[in-house]
């Protein structure tokens, strides 16, 4: 029997039979039955998280610590159960899922000591015996929209800095992961947050997104997800003039020079083109290769790629997962066909897989011959497609990687000290990998991008005090 899950809006669990969640490795295995909230749910959770927000705001940082350290504490006790529904709603691999749980749960744990850290300045004014004061203080109702390729860490690192600095919630996750949603709610509502702090309204981005959109009782809105969307929730926000911050796509650049260690550019080029099928934001999807060494690497990571165990998420064997759904699967698909109408050689795979399950199961593809012209090149695929473009030398290497309306990540696999250093300066990146791959971050250190990949302060770290505070400046006249 599946179960309903249902939304949280004022501290109860609220809602009729909704959508089912199918497991891409397995399209006959049901994950359970999610509420699908409509506009007036939406307004509901953003007058509870208004109403909440005055009494959260000033409850100083040990009640605040209190919820987040005890969220922290149940998500790692899980990580095992919790990382392997992840996988199986999501598709990534057991491995995965628990890495992303693990990493929820030091985020929360992170966040927690934030609350004890948060501090001010104290100047004396330019006036005599007149004193300043600039402090941080909670933004109000913060919109909180995630995509379904993180379901469990982008919540975590958006929920618990909103938190920690005295924020109240709506959120709103990706239709394709609710259960990882709702599992982060359910241990936070167990830890005891005030009713109204933290709301959850599962449903369609066109009618709950879109609700907070046009709300202007939300204060600031948090978003990841695609390009598309990003521009409509920037677009709203400027009308209701609130804060707005957007972590979007990547075309992330992964340089490979002559002097590299071949087994180094390698593990970066398949872990970062080809992880969790493909579908990370930081993914090196572009193989920007000198001459020297582009034959050998090519063959190397062909040899690599046939040997990749590809199946269901939850075998412990499998390497690569499915693809998300039959919609991601088909995007994929059309982009393999589109290089090769363009005149790149397929290299590798690119077939779709039959396993003992019915699933998205797709071969990883690599391009060669193809140019940064390409449309392969130049717009997110966000599967497991990676093309590799030939460049004479570093200077070009570097013109290619940084041209791109992208800017997320990007990487250099290189022996040269000069070169990397290079690198690091130049690359118009907001992360920069040397000899490691685009993807994998820390979660204590800032995470986005620049151009057409983030808009507004960066995530995470001490940086995410920067969107979830708003500084107040005091003046007193002590007589
Ligand atoms: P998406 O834009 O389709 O959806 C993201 C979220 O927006 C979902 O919750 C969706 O329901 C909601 N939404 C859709 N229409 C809306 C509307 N009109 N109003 C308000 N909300 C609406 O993206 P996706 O397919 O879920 O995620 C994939 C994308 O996310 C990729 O482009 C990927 O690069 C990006 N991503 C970026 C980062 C980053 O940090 N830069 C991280 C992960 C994923």
């Amino acid at each position: 029997m599946t179960v309903l899950r249902k939304n949280l809006i004022d501290g109860e669990w609220l809602g009729e039979a909704g959508s089912p969640n199918i497991n891409p490795s397995n399209t006959n295995d049901v994950v359970g039955e999610y509420a699908s909230a409509g506009p007036e749910e939406a307004k509901q959770a953003i007058a509870a998280a208004k109403a909440a927000f005055p009494a959260w705001s000033r409850s100083g940082p040990l009640a605040r610590h209190a919820v987040l350290k005890k969220t922290s504490d149940e998500i790692m006790a899980r990580k095992d159960e919790i990382g392997r529904s992840l996988a199986r709603e999501e598709g990534k691999t057991l491995a995965e899922g628990v890495g992303e749980t693990i990493r929820a749960a030091q985020l929360f744990d992170f966040f927690a000591g934030e609350t004890l850290r948060l501090s001010g300045e104290m100047v004396p004014s330019v006036r005599p015996s007149v004193g300043v004061e600039m402090t941080r203080e909670g933004v109000g109702v913060v919109g909180i929209i995630t995509p379904w390729n993180f379901p469990i860490a982008i919540p975590a690192w958006k929920i618990a800095p909103a938190l920690a600095y005295g924020n109240t919630i709506v959120f709103k996750p990706a239709e394709l992961v609710p259960e990882s949603a709702w599992t982060i709610v359910d241990i936070l509502h167990r830890a005891e947050l005030p009713k109204g702090v933290l709301n959850l309204v599962m449903g369609k981005g066109s009618v709950v997104g879109q609700a907070m959109l046009d709300s202007p009782d939300v204060n600031a809105i948090s978003f990841t997800g695609s390009v598309g969307t990003g521009k409509r929730v920037a677009a709203a926000s400027v009308e209701h003039m609130r804060k707005f911050q957007l972590e979007m796509g990547g075309k992330n650049p992964l340089v490979v020079l002559d002097d590299a260690d071949l087994a180094v550019a390698v593990d970066c080029a398949v872990n970062g083109a080809y992880f969790s099928t493909g579908q990370r934001c930081t993914a090196s999807s572009r193989l920007i290769v000198t001459e020297a060494i582009h034959d050998r690497f090519v063959d190397a990571i062909k040899e690599r790629l046939d040997k990749l165990v590809i199946g269901d998420a939850l075998d412990a064997k499998t390497q690569i997962g499915p693809v998300v759904d039959q919609t991601q699967l088909k995007q994929d698909e059309d982009y393999i066909a589109v290089g090769r109408q363009e005149g790149a050689e397929l290299a590798f795979g690119g077939d779709r897989l039959e396993r003992e399950t019915p699933g998205f199961y797709l071969q990883p593809a690599l391009f060669v011959g193809s140019t940064n012209a390409m449309r392969i090149s130049r717009e997110e695929i966000f599967g497991p497609v990676a093309n590799v473009i030939r460049v004479n030398d570093y200077d070009e290497a570097l013109a290619v990687a940084n041209d791109t309306p992208f800017g997320l990540t990007s990487g250099i696999c290189t022996t040269s000290l000069k070169h990397a250093t290079h690198f690091k300066r130049n690359s118009e990146a907001g992360m920069v990998m040397v000899n490691l791959p685009t993807a994998g971050v820390d979660f204590h250190v800032p995470f986005g991008g620049r151009k057409g990949s983030s808009y507004g302060p960066r995530e995470q770290g001490r940086y995410a005090m920067e969107f979830y505070t708003t500084v107040k400046t005091a003046y007193t006249f002590a007589g």
